[in-house]
């Protein structure tokens, strides 16, 4: 009963993540105890007028996990399922990512329960400005900066930027990332994540040596990372067979015309009913016969219950916490290779690092160089976490969190925080 309940909270098997990595560092008890927790919780409870004229009460979050490398980072998140215990746990995953990567910034993470799809735009619009001056004595600059995250868009972004810059009495662009182009955007940020999953994707086939036939690919949530990851991986020359968001999946073994499945998601809200491929279901569409499987959905959708059932030579990890703890020892054991979350999608937040540093220097760059530095820092990181798989026979998912816990517990440590 007790090992089912802990299975349930999000932050406890983030926890259990770290624990492994400090074991293999052996980390004194000391660091360890202060690297398990989060440094900051905040909860608020807001206020939002609805069209109809009725004021409705919202909850929303934003965790600091850690801040001894640097400024904290980390998405917003509109979700039904956002709970303080996932938060907490993405803002801990937000730490080693930034630290695995060599980012200088520490991990935060924020959310408001809420289902945005039911929410007009003027209603979103309330939301989210109430939502960023409760937080707002956490957020800036120097301090923690939000980027997108599930559920919200750069459109959001604009609306926090324009809220913080409101408060401060000038326009601070440097306080979320993720922002539209016009108010100091990054080029190729909307699509880092993607580019990056599929970089990854492409070094691990190498490394895999699956070079010879044309790989195939399936692709779970057809949304911001889901969706630029499937088309920038049929660009890479691979064969996207299957995708799938959360209203079912599609299959077509030829591979699917993703520009006409764009148009299709785009007039009817979904990838199902797509006339060039067969309907599937979202648990069919895990456990398709294909060369790489890439979840970039949500949490816990490869567990105990269908490990044993994927048959993917190689998973890259989009999804924060997409595979269970229980089914990572399943997939080793059946020598799937794994590009772990925490690699798997630090596109995102490295573009975002871009955009940070371009709107303190208020001195832009083009999306080319933007996206050769984002091929140099993610391979970079990738060779970094395999060699350390390989020389401390551990799995890629507990080498990248030896690295990144190594490098927070270094910053710990030599700024004399803890020693
Ligand atoms: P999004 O809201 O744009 O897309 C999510 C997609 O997943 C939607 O199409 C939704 O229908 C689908 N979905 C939800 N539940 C599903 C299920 N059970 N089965 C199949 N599909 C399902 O969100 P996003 O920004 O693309 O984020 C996806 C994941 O990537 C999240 O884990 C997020 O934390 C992570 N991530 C996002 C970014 C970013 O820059 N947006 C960066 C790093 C990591």
């Amino acid at each position: 009963m007790a090992v089912e309940l802990q299975s349930k909270s999000a932050f406890a098997i983030a926890q259990r993540r770290f624990d492994a990595a400090a074991d293999v560092l052996g980390l004194s008890d000391g660091t360890r105890r202060l690297l398990r927790e989060v440094k900051r919780e905040l909860t608020v409870h807001f206020p939002v007028h609805h069209d109809d004229g009725s004021v409705r009460v919202y909850t929303g979050y934003r965790v600091q996990h850690n801040i001894n490398r640097g400024p904290a980072k980390g998405g917003i998140r509109y979700s039904p399922e956002v709970t303080l215990d996932l938060i907490k746990a993405l803002a801990m995953l937000m730490t080693w990512k930034c630290a695995v990567v060599g980012l200088p910034y520490g991990g935060a993470k924020g959310g408001v329960i809420v289902a945005p799809e039911t929410l007009s735009l003027s209603e979103l619009e309330h939301l989210t400005r109430r939502y960023a001056t409760e937080i707002a004595l956490l957020i800036g600059p120097e301090k923690d900066i939000p980027a997108p995250d599930l559920g919200t868009t750069p459109q959001i972004m604009a609306w926090i930027m324009d809220t913080v810059s409101m408060h401060a009495g000038h326009a601070v662009t440097a306080s979320v990332t993720g922002k539209p182009v016009d108010v100091g955007g990054s080029e190729g940020r909307q699509e880092a994540a993607g580019r990056g999953v599929t970089y990854l994707t492409l070094e691990a086939l190498k490394y895999l040596h699956v070079g010879e036939e044309t790989p195939t690919a399936a692709v779970q949530g057809y949304g911001k990372v889901g969706a630029s990851t499937a088309r920038l991986l049929h660009e890479a020359g691979l064969r996207v067979v299957g995708v799938s968001d959360s209203r079912g999946g599609v299959y077509n073994p030829r591979g699917l015309d993703l520009a006409a499945l764009d148009e299709h998601k785009r007039f009817r809200g979904r990838v199902s009913g797509f006339k060039k491929a067969e309907d599937i279901s979202g648990e069919e569409l895990l456990e398709l016969p294909t060369t790489v499987l890439v979840p970039a959905a949500t949490e816990q959708q490869i567990t105990a219950r269908n490990a044993d059932r994927v048959r993917a030579r190689l998973i890259t990890e989009a999804a924060n916490a997409a595979i269970s703890p229980e089914a990572d020892a399943v997939l080793n054991e059946r020598g799937v290779f794994l590009v772990p979350d925490i690699l798997a999608n630090s596109g995102g937040v490295i573009v975002s690092y871009f955009e940070w540093v371009q709107d303190l220097q208020a001195f832009f760059w083009e999306e080319e160089e933007i996206n050769t530095k984002l091929h140099h820092v993610i391979t970079r990181a990738f060779y970094e976490v395999l060699h350390a798989s390989v020389n401390k026979r551990v799995d890629m998912r507990t080498a990248a969190y030896v690295l990144a816990v190594q490098r927070v517990a270094n910053a710990t440590t030599v700024r004399g925080i803890y020693p």
